[in-house]
């Protein structure tokens, strides 16, 4: 694991690097030339929530070759250590209209889909003219709500992952790959 420019006190809590800088470009780079394709002559917009989707919505919009435009919620759990069942509040909303435009929502990752199913109804209230879903990382094991993902990058198992925008504890954002954290540094969060 030397290869990555990484400093120690970050690589040593890695159990291994599940996909590397180079896998994960060049599964964006297919998914923009397919988002480019099939929103051909439409103007799209790409919503992401802050913070972990900031690396893949940032490479993602440079794959993507048709004009777009960009906008960004967050939102928290209401325990900060813990995902309460479907408890998510919006602390930033969107700072354009999304009514009659084309959407595409772009998440990092999905585990259970109770975040992006309250998310997605909170947007269907505003009426674009279509929504979709582009995720990075799918995680369905643990998956509560059925939801029609349009773009995908890759299927995961039930893994606690990090890097590349995902934290732990909002640490290991920073690392270039994603990996999989040693259980020895996590506690009761996915309990
Ligand atoms: P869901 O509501 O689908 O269960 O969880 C969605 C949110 O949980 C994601 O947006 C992300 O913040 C967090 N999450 C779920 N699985 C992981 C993971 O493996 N690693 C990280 N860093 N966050 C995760």
């Amino acid at each position: 694991m030397t290869e990555y420019d990484v400093h120690p006190d970050c690589m040593k809590d890695i159990e291994r690097v599940l996909f590397s800088p180079e896998q994960i470009q060049t599964r964006i780079a297919e998914l923009g030339a397919q988002i480019s394709q099939e929103y051909e002559g439409k103007s799209l917009l790409l919503i992401g929530v802050l913070r972990g989707v900031i690396f893949f919505i940032s490479d993602l919009m440079r794959a993507i070759r048709i004009p777009i435009e960009v906008d960004f919620m967050s939102v928290s759990s209401y325990s900060a250590d813990s995902r309460d069942l479907g408890f998510v509040r919006l602390v930033k909303d969107l700072e354009l209209s999304i009514t009659d435009r084309h959407v595409l929502f772009v998440e990092d990752i999905i585990d259970t889909g109770l975040t992006l199913n309250y998310l997605l109804r909170t947007l269907k209230t505003r009426n674009p003219a279509s929504l979709e879903v582009c995720v990075l990382f799918n995680k369905d094991k643990r998956r509560l709500i059925d939801l029609p993902l349009r773009y995908k990058g890759f299927d995961i198992p039930d893994y606690y992952v990090v890097g590349y925008g995902l934290d732990y504890r909002e640490k290991y954002r920073n690392m270039p790959f994603v990996g999989l954290l040693k259980a020895d540094v996590i506690h009761n969060e996915m309990e």
